[in-house]
């Protein structure tokens, strides 16, 4: 008599496919070789996985339901490879295979596309304005010429009579179990063109080296990420593209420190210019801007430009550029500039009244 799949997950003839994922996930937690070493946990673990396999599809479910068998076409070509290497192998591997990869997944004909990524660099001045970066790439996109279908006049796969997978048993330390892979002939679709595209040759995909075009906005900060969505690997079918992520990273700048939106440089002035104030030039992301140091500004003052610093990158308005002043005391003086000094250090005492 052939086995209760429903018995072995514990689980009534109305389970839902939420109750018979939930099932699967506790007892094969329960009875997984890795972690149950018990005498027979491996075969019990065995026909858990096969109960699951079959109920968490609802057309194998609706077979087995009716027939007391999930379907025997698609179970004729039971293919027993050797399985290699005990490390590769977890429980969410199993558990993605037998829930993601099969039954559930079908109906979205085709193979979604991967996600890619790329890194780039940026100078200041680019993240001040926004700037369009062209990153080399070379990727697969949906073919125009059939719409990324592949061809036209669609009928069942033979191969894979239309589930877009092909069931195998994988043999492995642990036992016999049963998985699923895409199937080759219609790359995960269930339908086979009549007529082939013959641009794509029926992959509905086509290797693009054209350059991907990306928008950075102004006032990004370092190592943040962005993401074209559909701009990755184009998918197969309906089933979606991937996206792209670019990761911005800001040229190190010698005259500069960024915080946030501020930006930050120090200014080396006399202390004549410090103690009598006056002008100065400074360097902005903008070009020199004149400056007026006021008199008596002290070592290590902070003068604020506002408005002079990076663009916010959300919201309005730029931030500052803050101007750290430290005064440049001369190693070498002249016996002239001496002169002036002493007499200086003279007049300040009296002024207070020191002599
Ligand atoms: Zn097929
Ligand atoms: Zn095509």
């Amino acid at each position: 008599m052939a086995t209760d799949y429903y018995s072995v997950l514990g689980i009534d003839k109305n389970a839902s496919q939420e109750d018979i994922k939930r099932a699967y996930k506790k007892l094969a937690k329960q009875y997984h070789p890795d972690l149950n070493k018990d005498a027979g946990a491996t075969e019990k673990f065995k026909q858990i996985s096969e109960a699951a396999a079959v109920l968490g599809d609802p057309e194998k479910r609706k077979n087995y339901d009716q027939f007391g068998k999930a379907d025997a076409p698609n179970f004729s070509g039971f293919d027993f490879r050797d399985f290699q290497g005990q490390g590769g192998f977890t429980f969410d591997d199993i558990f993605d295979n037998l829930f993601g990869g099969f039954g559930f997944r079908r109906g979205s004909r085709g193979k979604a596309g991967r996600d890619l990524a790329a890194e780039i660099e940026i100078t200041l001045e680019e993240v001040a304005h926004g700037t369009v970066k062209n990153i080399p790439l070379s990727r697969h996109v949906r073919c125009t010429e059939c719409d990324g279908k592949g061809g036209t006049n669609f009928a069942v796969c033979s191969t894979c009579q239309g589930q877009g997978a092909v069931r195998t048993a994988k043999r492995t330390p642990f036992g016999v179990f049963a998985s699923t892979t895409t199937c080759n002939s219609c790359h995960g679709s269930g339908e086979k063109a009549e007529n082939t595209c013959k641009t794509c040759d029926g992959d509905g995909r086509l290797v693009s080296r054209e350059p991907l075009s990306v928008k950075i906005p102004p006032g990004i900060e370092d190592g943040m990420k962005l993401r074209l969505a559909g701009e990755g690997e184009a998918g197969t079918g309906d089933a979606p593209d991937g996206d792209f992520y670019v990761l911005v990273r800001i040229e190190p700048d010698d005259r500069f420190i960024r915080d946030g939106p501020d930006l930050i440089v120090e200014k080396p002035i006399s202390f004549v210019t410090a103690a009598l104030g006056g002008d100065i030039s400074v360097e902005s992301l903008h070009g020199t801007k004149k400056v007026d140091i006021p008199s008596g500004t002290q070592n290590n003052e902070t003068i604020r430009l506002d408005g002079e610093g990076l663009p916010h990158l959300r919201g309005k308005g730029k931030g500052d550029l803050l101007i750290k002043v430290t005064i440049d005391v001369p190693k070498k003086i002249s016996k002239k500039q001496a002169e002036l000094l002493r007499e200086f250090e003279k007049e300040t005492k009296k002024k207070w009244g020191l002599f």
